[in-house]
């Protein structure tokens, strides 16, 4: 496959060493000189290139910029992003019966999720392609990240949300940070749908993670996963589990680990086996691993409680199905119960996270349970959203509060009794 095939002889069309090329039929286009989503030939996906890739002695610093080697820039609009937790879980890898399980908690980004490592290097580009506006379709978390990080770049942000369907503490902060929200009457694809027309007809930048230049920062998470762990049990580990909706995060991932080897960082036998988990209601790519296809079928209907992840049409499927397939890992839907049972197993050992998040957790629980990861396997998940972007889902999975007499004596007795 063409896209599996990193090529690193500069094209002409190339800005210090960086260019685009399409990973349906590999033509290649200059990174920055007009605005480009998709090939002009036959409308594949486009993916960043590097004259050179990086190895681990290139990388200094912290945070997403400690891997400028890696990106298309050497600084970004920055909060800054990355350097995010690996925690220890014990009471999971007690339950589960594995060795080694450690959760890579994105929620601590500086708005509360993973996009923020996309948004710095998205939001740079556009500085240099030198757009006024941006925009982006979102479950929510895109578009706080894209309002804050366009906040800090002074330009001005425009965020479509499917009305009803976004958790209050995303609205929340794209509303402060000053995007206009639109909300439309319709899902997240008729908004991913509507934001591309206007991208297209250069109404605004696209920093959805159709955008090439997004899925570079968020290639990020991979690279500290593979340093944090190595640095922590003095390998890599075997397999990273992680929530999919739009399968940027899967794609990106993919991207990480091919460069690693292309520049003889890692061996091929060092990849992490991608494990991708989806909710019933929303579950194509799920769809798609278990019959073999080399696409998606869209799915016209969708629901699940984690809003994040309540993705029909995945755009990033053609870079995220091979990823899958050629590290050997595999894709399983879990439910609504599965979901919420997972974030309160992470509540417990102190981890707070938002439904999708916790899809991680519910996939690894369900796969164990089939036999389909090993003893001794080591296993990372990947936990994408903090719990107070959705404080209703977090009341209703927790304990509830018990209303007191306002006097010591009532309180006493309160417990006494109860
Ligand atoms: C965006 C998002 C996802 C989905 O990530 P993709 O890269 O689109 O697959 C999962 N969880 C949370 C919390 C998100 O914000
Ligand atoms: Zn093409």
């Amino acid at each position: 496959m063409a896209h599996l095939d990193l090529q690193t002889e500069q094209p002409s069309c190339a800005t210090d060493g960086v260019w685009l090329a399409c990973i349906e039929c590999g033509e290649q286009f200059a990174p920055f000189e007009s605005v480009r989503y998709t090939c002009d030939e036959c409308d594949g996906l486009l993916e960043a290139r590097y004259a050179d890739l990086p190895t681990w002695d290139d990388f200094a610093g912290s945070g997403v910029w400690r891997y400028a080697a890696a990106l298309p820039f050497d600084e970004g609009v920055s909060l800054p992003e990355g350097n995010t937790p690996l925690h220890e879980v014990p009471g999971i890898e007690a339950e589960l019966g594995l060795d080694r399980v450690r959760v890579k908690h994105e929620g601590m980004n500086p708005t509360g999720s993973f996009k923020d490592r996309g948004m710095t290097v998205g939001v740079r580009v556009a500085e240099r392609v030198g757009v006024d506006r941006l925009a982006c379709a979102s479950t929510g978390n895109t578009s706080a990240a894209l309002a804050a990080y366009g906040a800090r770049a002074n330009l001005e942000t425009l965020v479509l949300l499917p009305a009803g369907k976004v958790a209050a503490g995303k609205v929340a902060q794209a509303s402060l940070h000053g995007a206009r929200i639109l909300e439309v009457d319709g899902n997240f694809d008729t908004c991913l749908d509507i934001v591309q027309d206007l991208a297209t007809s250069g109404e605004a930048y696209l920093l959805n993670s159709l955008n090439p230049f997004r899925l570079e920062g968020q290639k990020t998470i991979g690279l500290e996963i593979m340093e944090q762990f190595r640095d922590e049990e003095g390998d890599y580990p075997d397999r990273i589990v992680l929530p999919v909706g739009n399968a940027g995060n899967t794609a990106a991932l993919y991207k990480c680990f091919r460069e690693l080897e292309a520049s003889g960082a890692i061996d091929s036998d060092d990849v992490p086996a991608l494990t991708g988990v989806q909710a019933e209601g929303a579950a194509p790519m799920v769809e798609a691993i278990e019959n073999g296809w080399d696409h998606i079928e869209r799915w016209d209907e969708v629901e699940t409680r984690a809003t994040a992840i309540r993705i029909g049409n995945p755009v990033n499927a053609p870079k995220a199905l091979p990823g899958i397939r050629s590290t050997g890992g595999t894709a399983v839907a879990v439910s609504d119960e599965e979901i919420t049972a997972a974030q309160r197993a992470l509540a417990e050992e102190g981890v707070g996270v938002e439904p999708a998040s916790a899809a991680s957790i519910a996939g690894l629980r369900k796969l164990r349970e089939s036999g389909d990861v090993d003893d001794d396997e080591r296993v990372v998940c990947l936990t994408t959203g903090h719990l107070l972007k959705d404080p209703e889902a977090a009341a209703e999975a927790g304990v509830d509060p018990e209303p007191v007499p306002g006097t010591t004596e009532g309180v006493v007795e309160h417990l006494e009794a109860n």
